[in-house]
C-alpha cells in the first residue's frame, strides 16, 4: 500500500473530482409532496402512454431494484449503482479515475472492446497486456499485468472473467493477489458479464478484503434483457457514490426498470437458471462436435456463452454461414485472431445448422442443392 493513502480507494479518484457535487436534479432532495411542481413536467399523461407512469422524471437509483440487484449479487445496496448497460459502468469507472491526458488503463487483449473505446475517447492511455495462448486456452499473464500497471501508473486494470472473446475464466487467487499488490494505486476492475454461464462464484466477495476492486455485472446475457440496458457496478460504498455524482441525472427509464424487477424476480430466476443449463449443456456439445470437424485448426474451451474457433479457411466460413442466414462474429480483425470466428450459443436446432453448413463446406466441396 502506498505511503499516502489515507481514504482507501477514494485517492484513486481525480483530484478535480473528489469533491465534485454532479448536478442536482429534481430527484435529488426529494421530499415528501402532495403537489409536484418542481420538475417542469407536463400535468396530464401523453396520449399515447395514459396510465404508464411515464409523465414524471424517474428514480435515479430506484431503491427496489438496487436491493433486489443487491441480494440476488450477494452485496449491500450502496456497493451497487445501477446503470445503461454495464457499458456505462465502463465510461463511468474511467471517467472518475482516469485524468484526460495523463493516466492510463490496463486491459488484456484479445478482450471486450468497450474497455479501449472508452478510454480512447476520455483521452486515457491504453497498455496492452496480451493474454497467452496456451494449450489450456487463453491465460491471463497476472505478473505482467501488475508489473505494466505499476509502470504506467494505470488507474483501472479491465479484466473479464469469462472472457469475451477468450472465454476463460481467470483465477480467484491471482485477482486477489492483483488487488492486494495494487491497493493504493489502481482498481481491478472485474467484468463478469458472463460469469452465470461458468456457474462459478462471483468476486465479489473480494471487495470485503479489497476496497480496489470493482465488479460489471448484467442483466444482458442469461437474464436476456439486452434491450433493455440494465448493468450494474458493484463496489466500495465511497466509489459508488462518485461514480454516481458522475452519471447522467435520469439513467434509468422506467420501463427498464420495470422489466428489469420482473426478471429478477424468483419465478423468473428460475427459468433463467435452466435456460443457463441448457446453454451449457449445449456449448459442450456444439464444442464437442466442432473439434471433431475437419477445416477446425482449434476450438477454445468456454465458461461463457459463446465458443471462439480457429479456422483453416475463417473467410470462407463466414460467407458461407452468411449465405445460409446464420449470423456469427468474425473475429479476424483482432491481433492474434486472423483466422478466428466468435460463435454464440443459440438453440440445438441453431447448432445444428451451423454444424450442417460446416460439414458441407469442408467436403469435397461439393454444395449440397438445399431443396
Ligand atoms: C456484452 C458485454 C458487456 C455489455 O453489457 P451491457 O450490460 O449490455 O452493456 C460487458 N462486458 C462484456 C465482456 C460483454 O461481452
Amino acid at each position: 500500500m502506498s505511503a499516502d493513502t489515507v481514504n482507501g480507494v477514494l485517492d484513486l479518484v481525480r483530484p478535480d473530482l473528489r469533491d465534485f457535487a454532479g448536478y442536482r436534479s429534481a430527484r435529488s432532495d426529494r421530499t415528501e409532496g402532495r403537489i409536484w411542481l418542481n420538475a417542469n413536467e407536463s400535468a396530464w399523461d401523453s396520449p399515447a402512454a395514459a396510465g404508464a407512469g411515464l409523465r414524471r422524471y424517474p428514480e435515479p437509483q430506484p431503491q427496489a431494484l438496487r436491493e433486489a440487484l443487491a441480494g440476488m449479487y450477494g452485496v449491500a445496496p450502496s456497493q451497487v449503482l445501477v446503470g445503461r448497460g454495464s457499458d456505462e459502468g465502463i465510461d463511468l469507472l474511467i471517467r472518475a479515475l482516469c485524468r484526460p491526458g495523463a493516466d492510463a488503463v490496463v486491459i488484456t487483449s484479445p478482450t471486450f472492446g468497450m474497455y479501449a473505446v472508452c478510454a480512447r475517447l476520455h483521452g486515457a492511455r491504453v497498455v496492452d497486456v496480451p493474454l497467452l495462448d496456451t494449450a489450456d486456452g487463453f491465460e491471463c499473464d497476472f505478473e505482467a499485468v501488475a508489473a505494466a500497471s505499476e509502470r504506467a501508473a494505470a488507474r483501472i486494470v479491465f479484466l473479464c472473467s469469462p472472457g469475451n472473446p477468450s472465454g476463460t475464466l481467470l483465477p480467484r487467487d491471482a485477482i486477489r493477489r492483483l488487488a492486494s499488490r495494487l491497493r493504493g494505486r489502481a482498481v481491478v476492475v472485474v467484468d463478469e458479464a458472463y460469469i452465470e454461464y461458468a456457474q462459478a462464484a462471483s468476486l465479489a466477495s473480494l471487495l470485503d478484503e479489497f476496497d480496489n476492486v470493482a465488479v460489471l455485472r448484467t442483466l444482458s446475457k442469461a437474464h436476456a434483457l439486452a434491450a433493455a440496458r440494465i448493468g450494474t457496478v458493484i463496489a466500495a460504498d465511497a466509489l459508488i457514490g462518485v461514480l454516481q455524482r458522475c452519471q447522467a441525472p435520469y439513467p434509468l427509464p422506467l420501463p427498464c426498470v420495470e422489466a428489469a424487477l420482473a426478471a429478477v424476480s424468483r419465478a423468473a430466476r428460475d427459468v433463467t437458471v435452466g435456460r443457463v443449463q441448457a446453454t451449457v449443456d449445449e456449448r459442450q456439445r456444439l464444442y464437442a462436435a466442432l473439434r471433431s470437424l475437419p477445416g477446425v485448426r482449434r476450438a477454445y474451451p468456454s465458461r461463457a456463452n459463446f465458443l471462439l474457433v480457429r479456422f483453416d479457411d475463417a473467410g470462407g466460413v463466414c460467407r458461407r454461414l452468411l449465405d445460409a442466414g446464420v449470423v456469427v462474429r468474425d473475429m479476424r480483425a483482432q491481433d492474434a485472431l486472423g483466422d478466428a470466428l466468435r460463435i454464440s450459443i443459440g438453440t440445438p436446432e441453431q447448432s445444428a445448422q451451423v454444424l450442417e453448413v460446416l460439414r458441407r463446406g469442408s467436403g469435397a466441396g461439393a454444395r449440397v442443392a438445399v431443396a
